[in-house]
């Protein structure tokens, strides 16, 4: 097939803070370069045009961010020192942080709010209107953003150096023949790649297994986050507000934690993580998000309130000890697929911008080396060993693998981390990762009887008021695929789903994703039931590409332009 080749010099997949921020900072960099050598303040040659592109596979930049969010904002004031005034989209300071423990009845408010989860001096924001922001500040400095392109594939030499990476086909149908608008992918050649695709990156684990980048390392170890934005109303829960959950309705095995932020307006964003290496097979992370809001806490709360959003997306909570190789020849991984996210604040924005601004220093010092080697580009790992970005990851470095047994011990860990240094319990430097999908039990290793796998969730009802099923919050995620398209979701054996995943584990992609891709349904000839994919539904939150039990499901990146809205969220 013939495709067009487009050289540029440095292109960034994925529209994030990380990337934005990185091209944003490199662009001046280069900028001011060739102002200092044409006015003699600096010594060497000239850059001159350097074509510096993002690609991104929303539909605009910030269709597909979804976060918390309360962002410290001291990267960002690093990238724009005066962020405020230059108009930055910022909810909220926030004004007050409260931290309350819940069992099924009751919310007990801590007299003191744990320190990593003081957020004085910063600020409640929507990362969907931040990264936009980001995205017009790259563009006023030359910065070629193109929406609709997903990165399908890292382009190689002949030595594996990567070279660039070539964007989705366009117009292909379901059955996987061309229809009339088609039009292949384009061959975007760079110097060097940037990745910073966000948790659980599709090129990023083509290039990780082809180049080892996680050998020697803790596995990624993940959590998703559920959320809803709700209109209130009244201003009962002001603009600024801060509250983080500890306890119901998560067992004392499984990760898990809810959040509660005022934004303007009588809006609230509230939502609920649960670790996605928990271990039983029949949790459902949104069936826990709508039993979060029935407690009589968030019930309240929520009382003559409307759901007005929804999304889901996962989260790299493993840190330090899960952080890959972040360089090779042609390329280099910033923000969370690099795994720079603070599991123990909640907090990924300021490392993914510290991130992306570190990628860019060393992506210039390789432009005016004209040397794009791994060894050139190594200058990047050895920026973020000595900023602030380790110095705070080490401190927490064992943070989630901590949870692995169980809350209470994890919670100790947390506090004697402070005093230790880091150490987990107190003891081990290093404590043992295991990725999700091996954690989870299988149903009769769990102690669960009979083939019912709805009965972890028992009584719970969708009332259309507080509680909503799946496919109405799909509906309050705006999502939007072409139908006629081959599936995104590659199951690479179906075979498994209807005999020994059902058997074994109850089928748990029909509850880990949480946007109802997966439904086991009746297939007639053959008496017992198959898997079928409704890949319109999908918020691209990648929790079935980690949690599947055996591994078989693999998420690429659909034709550009699909997949939620994320506005406002
Ligand atoms: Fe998330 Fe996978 Fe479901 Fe899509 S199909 S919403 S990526 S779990």
């Amino acid at each position: 097939m013939e495709r067009e080749s487009l050289e540029m010099d440095v292109v960034f997949v994925g529209a994030g803070p990380a990337n934005l921020s990185g091209a944003l900072h490199l662009a001046r960099l280069v900028a001011r370069h060739d102002e200092e050598v044409a006015a003699g303040k600096k010594q060497g040659e000239p850059l001159g045009e350097i074509q510096i592109g993002v690609i991104e596979k929303g539909a605009y930049v910030g269709a597909h961010i979804l976060s918390g969010a309360v962002m410290d904002p001291k990267a960002l004031r690093e990238l724009i020192p005066d962020f405020e005034g230059q108009g930055a989209p910022l909810e909220s300071p926030v004004t007050n942080d409260s931290f309350l423990y819940l069992t099924k009845s009751r919310a007990i408010k801590s007299p003191i709010t744990p320190p990593p989860l003081k957020n004085h001096g910063y600020y409640v924001v929507s990362l969907n209107k931040l990264v936009a922001w980001l995205g017009e500040k790259c563009e006023e400095a030359g910065v070629n953003i193109f929406p609709e392109f997903p990165g399908a594939e890292m382009l190689y030499d002949e030595r594996d150096a990567v070279v660039g990476v070539r964007t989705g086909d366009k117009g292909i149908d379901k059955e996987g023949h061309r229809k009339a608008n088609f039009e292949p992918g384009v061959d975007l050649l760079a110097k060097v790649t940037v990745l910073g695709e966000g948790p659980r990156g599709s090129l990023t684990k083509q290039l990780s297994q082809r180049l080892n980048l996680n050998e020697g390392r803790e596995p990624q170890v993940y959590s998703i986050g559920i959320k809803e934005l709700w209109e209130l109303p009244d201003d009962r829960y002001p603009a600024g507000s801060v509250t983080h959950t500890l306890g119901y309705p998560s067992d004392a095995q499984t990760y898990g934690g809810g959040w509660i932020y005022g934004l303007r307006n009588h809006v609230v964003n509230l939502g609920y993580v649960t670790g996605l290496d928990y271990r039983d097979p029949l949790l459902d992370p949104h069936a826990e998000f709508q039993r979060f809001k029935q407690h009589p806490f968030l019930a309240k709360l929520l009382e003559g309130g409307k759901l007005l959003r929804y999304g889901a997306k996962t989260i790299a909570a493993g840190g330090y000890f899960s952080m890959p190789r972040l360089y090779a020849d042609g390329v280099l991984l910033v923000g969370d697929c690099a795994s720079f996210l603070n599991a123990q604040r909640i907090k990924g924005i300021h490392t993914a911008i510290k991130s992306g601004m570190l990628a860019a220093e060393t992506i210039f010092d390789a432009l005016v080396a004209k040397d794009f080697s791994a060894r050139q580009l190594s200058g990047y790992a050895r920026r973020v060993e000595e900023s602030w970005i380790m110095k705070e990851l080490r401190g927490v470095r064992n943070f989630h693998a901590a949870f692995s047994r169980g809350r209470w011990l994890g919670l100790a860990n947390a506090g004697l981390q402070f005093v230790t240094g880091g150490r987990a319990w107190g003891l081990f430097d290093r404590a043992r990762a295991e990725p999700g999908h091996e954690v989870m039990r299988k149903l009769t290793e769990y102690g669960y009887r009979g083939d019912d796998i709805t009965q972890r969730y028992e009584g719970l009802r969708f009332d259309g008021k507080l509680t909503f099923d799946k496919l109405t919050d799909v509906y309050h995620a705006a999502v939007g695929h072409d139908e006629d398209q081959p599936a995104h979701l590659h199951v690479l054996d179906t075979d498994i789903c209807s005999t020994r995943c059902a058997e074994e584990f109850g089928n748990p992609c029909q509850r880990f994703c949480p946007a109802a891709v997966y439904e086991m349904v009746e297939d007639g000839a053959a008496g017992r039931r198959k898997l079928q994919i409704n890949f319109s539904n999908c918020v691209h939150c990648k929790t079935c590409d980690i949690m599947d039990p055996y591994q078989i499901i693999n998420w690429v990146t659909p034709e550009g332009g699909g997949g939620p809205d994320y506005k406002g969220m």
